[in-house]
């Protein structure tokens, strides 16, 4: 027979309190901030345990909201965006106030409705630089930023870019009655050749360690 360690036992799952939700490692859950105006935090389970006495410990990494990292919040930011951090910690398993879902990207832009507990991450934060992996990705439109899924934007059927109405002197109310779109370079008849450059997202300075920000 196998012997069992004294001491902490891993848990298969916890219920959050007061609720029928269980929650499982690999899964996301909302955590109550140490300030209450704050949102809730939001972290990926990565193991449970409970301890001699039976206190539940949950081994999380948190995901960070644009405004909590290095270079802030973008324009190209979602409002649902997070970045999956290098960043653990153990908390009390009493912290979960819920459960959510964090999308890839392009589930994100699939959903047809965008629930409260509707996420999404395309990008992984390390917390001491700032920095993100991917460090670039593709860039859009006349204006050359990333895409921001709550921003609608419409195709050019010549060029197959993609366009904020706002940059083609349009309003949403136009770009949505629109049956076809030609950007303006491509109903010009110019042969000019699109770049293909791409948004550095990182911030440009020198990697510096910040402190740890977050004390509970
Ligand atoms: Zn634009
Ligand atoms: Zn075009």
């Amino acid at each position: 027979m196998a012997k069992t360690k004294p001491g902490k036992k891993d848990l298969e799952s916890y219920t959050i309190k007061g609720t029928n939700k269980v929650v499982r490692a690999g899964e996301c859950v909302l955590m109550r901030p140490s300030d209450s105006d704050k949102p809730p935090y939001v972290a990926r389970v990565e193991k449970i345990e409970a301890d001699h006495r039976n206190n539940v410990k949950v081994r999380v990494r948190w995901y960070y909201r644009p405004e909590e990292s290095i270079g802030g919040r973008r324009q190209f930011h979602g409002a649902k965006e997070l970045f999956l951090s290098d960043h653990y910690d153990v908390q009390s398993a009493h912290t979960i106030e819920g459960k959510c879902i964090v999308h890839s990207f392009k589930n994100y832009t699939k959903l047809e409705n965008v629930g409260a507990e509707d996420y999404f991450c395309r990008f992984e934060y390390k917390a001491s630089t700032g920095a993100f992996t991917p460090d670039r990705v593709a860039v859009y439109c006349k204006c050359e930023m990333p895409y921001n899924p709550d921003d609608l934007m419409v195709q050019c059927e010549g060029c197959k870019d993609w366009f904020h109405p706002s940059c083609m002197g349009m309003t949403i109310e136009q770009a949505k009655k629109l049956d076809h779109f030609l950007c303006s370079e491509c109903s010009s008849d110019e042969d000019t050749k699109r770049s293909m450059n791409n948004f550095h997202v990182s911030p440009l300075s020198e990697p510096k360690v910040e402190p740890k920000r977050r004390k509970r």
